[in-house]
């Protein structure tokens, strides 16, 4: 898969990022991918002066910038300084996958390793998990089972599963790539679905639900944009 980059700059000409930092946000992809055999190369880098896609202002921003770039044979990725909401990556893509104009892949630069893959997982279908639903309600403190956790992602029987009979499931949605809230400890990609609430851009976001943050799942497999 090609990633074209763009990244922006504020008119004061203090760059996002900076070309190695983009090539390690591509390397770090390419650790990632390896799990579930996927590869990126970076395609082509266009720098852009403004100051409104240097520190994002609203999502009209946002959605101005993803539609600078579409059809690039690969994934737009915008990296910017910050969001209005201080996430730390977003993207936006038509469900079904339809190459539309408003998609794209923005991240900060300051990112954690895993936060373009994440983003990049979005636009091959996965969904986000969390552990605390829209309306906050929160996981509770139930220890990792076979019925949460999904049973394709379960091995041994009881008691003798791979996860140490003292995890949570709350800390094993937490070590999931496809986790809203990010953690920088987080890199699994489980075989099956794993319950978990949404966020507010899921569906059914308050039901406590397996969710497509896994293998089975990973049906587009060369996204574009
Ligand atoms: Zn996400």
């Amino acid at each position: 898969m090609i990633t074209s980059a763009q990244y922006s700059s504020n008119t004061n000409g203090n760059p996002s990022v900076t070309l190695p930092q983009i090539e390690t946000m591509v390397t770090n992809a390419n650790h990632y991918g390896r799990q579930f055999a996927m590869a990126f190369t970076k395609g082509s880098v266009t720098y852009i002066t403004d100051n409104a896609w240097f520190d994002l202002p609203n999502a009209a921003a946002l959605f101005n910038m993803f539609s600078h770039t579409s059809n690039v044979g690969g994934l737009e990725v915008y990296c910017v300084n910050s969001f209005w909401d201080g996430d730390l990556g977003k993207s936006y893509r038509h469900n079904p996958p339809f190459i539309h104009q408003r998609d794209g892949i923005a991240v900060v630069a300051n990112a954690p390793p895993h936060a373009l893959i994440h983003e990049i997982l979005h636009a091959c279908g996965m969904e986000d998990i969390s552990d605390i639903a829209p309306d906050g309600t929160e996981l509770d403190n139930r220890l990792v089972n076979v019925v949460d956790a999904g049973s394709a992602n379960w091995s041994g029987g009881t008691g003798t599963g791979y996860y140490p009979a003292d995890l949570t499931h709350r800390t094993l949605v937490r070590r999931l790539l496809m986790y809203a809230a990010g953690n920088v400890n987080g890199a699994d990609f489980p075989l099956g679905r794993v319950r978990g609430y949404g966020t507010s851009s899921s569906l059914n976001p308050t039901d406590f639900i397996p969710r497509l943050v896994s293998a089975d799942f990973l049906l587009i497999r060369n996204p574009q944009h």
